[in-house]
């Protein structure tokens, strides 16, 4: 499936007009974080670090997880809640301007803790390798609670981070990157860190800018096997990390698989927004129109109403065609047999794609500081 553009230029709004597209490309990422998250191939998985992997919330019962939501909600950590195209973030870590990085834009750059930690560790790692390495560039994360932020479509559930090039001059913020002034040495190690080091779900990057990092990475002598799963991928089998997506030749797009805050809204995010503490967004179901289905079947059926589902398909009239699909707002409602077995298992993330003889020496994860300690949760 071809990627739709994630994010437009943070100068440029989104005009009204440009509406179908953004549906659409709404559309689609919903299907992509689907494929990523519930329909990973069997070969992806890795049982062994499968079971290694530990959440804050293990052996937490329901009701002392609605315990802390009323008493104590910091101590459930950050939460990334729905999809980044439509989602919400709960507990969120503003990103701090420091030596890795300066922030373009600090009223919305709040990421999950996962996102802020995989980031600075990546970023960490460039310094390390090259020791007066000048501060990237931070644009957009999140909003202080996620959902919309404008002018992008995703960016709403604290895994997105719109983050600059390493330049080999003074470029600002936002400049376009050419053979010229792009920093290959730098940004390879960057996103070789991002892939070795952290749980990252995706880099999206113009395609000029894959195909100079990809013949960087093959005559540095990396692992020509590797190079080409991170960025062709093997079709069928495994998706490129690093994509092309157009609008992005001046910055990158990161997105972080968060396995600690999309399990914990897995786990609390219904109790949440029980509690009134993230705003429920209905989430869309595609509905293939049938003869003799109106408008007001459809919307007494779905449990929503005439003027939504209008609304969210931009339709003046009640006409109804047959076999047009329609996207129905659905907020709460019976889950389908099929989404109640998914909520019911703990989500599934790939192993890292790493290079041949480098291994993740521990992979266990620890409760944040504020959580009470539990086992299994390695204690401080
Ligand atoms: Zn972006």
């Amino acid at each position: 499936m071809t990627l739709l553009v994630a994010c437009t230029s943070a100068t440029t709004p989104v005009p009204e007009t440009a509406h179908d597209a953004i549906v659409e490309s709404e559309v689609a990422h919903e299907a992509d974080a689907e494929d990523a998250i519930l329909d990973i191939d069997s070969v992806e998985i890795d049982e062994a670090r499968l079971k290694l992997d530990v959440h804050p919330l293990d052996g937490w019962t329901p009701e002392e997880i609605r315990e802390a939501i009323t008493t104590n909600p910091a101590a459930l950590g950050s939460v990334s809640f729905g999809t980044p195209n439509r989602g919400a973030l709960f507990n969120g870590v503003a990103a701090e301007a420091s030596h890795l990085y300066e922030l373009v834009k600090p009223d919305d750059a709040w990421g999950t803790r996962e996102t802020i930690d995989y980031l600075n560790a990546a970023i960490r790692k460039v310094h390390a390798a090259f020791p007066d390495t000048p501060p990237l560039r931070l644009g957009h994360i999140s909003a202080k609670t996620g959902g919309r932020l404008r002018p992008h479509v995703s960016h709403q559930s604290g895994r997105d981070v719109d983050i600059s090039f390493y330049y080999t001059d003074d470029s600002p913020w936002y400049a376009r990157a050419t053979k010229k002034n792009f920093d290959l040495p730098r940004n390879w190690a960057f996103v070789k860190a991002l892939i070795t080091e952290t749980d990252i779900e995706i880099i999206l990057v113009d395609r000029s800018i894959v195909n100079l990092l990809q013949k960087f990475a093959l005559d540095s002598g990396e692992d020509p096997f590797w190079v080409r799963s991170i960025f062709r991928g093997f079709p069928g089998q495994q998706r490129p990390i690093v994509r092309h997506a157009s609008g992005h030749a001046t910055h990158f797009h990161l997105r972080f698989y968060n396995p600690i805050a999309q399990e914990t809204a897995r786990r609390a995010g219904a109790l949440l927004v029980e509690a009134g503490l993230i705003k429920a967004r209905p989430r869309i179901v595609h509905y293939r129109a049938k003869a003799g289905d109106t408008l007001g079947g459809l919307a007494a059926r779905f449990g929503t109403t005439v003027e939504a589902i209008q609304r969210e398909n931009g339709l003046r009239g009640t006409t109804i065609r047959q076999h047009r699909t329609y996207r129905i707002p659905v907020v709460g409602g019976a889950p389908t047999s099929e989404e109640a077995e998914a909520a019911n298992q703990p989500l599934r993330f790939p192993p890292r794609r790493l290079p041949p003889g480098v291994r993740i020496a521990e992979t266990r994860r620890r409760a944040p500081p504020n959580l009470p300690c539990r086992r299994p949760i390695p204690c401080h």
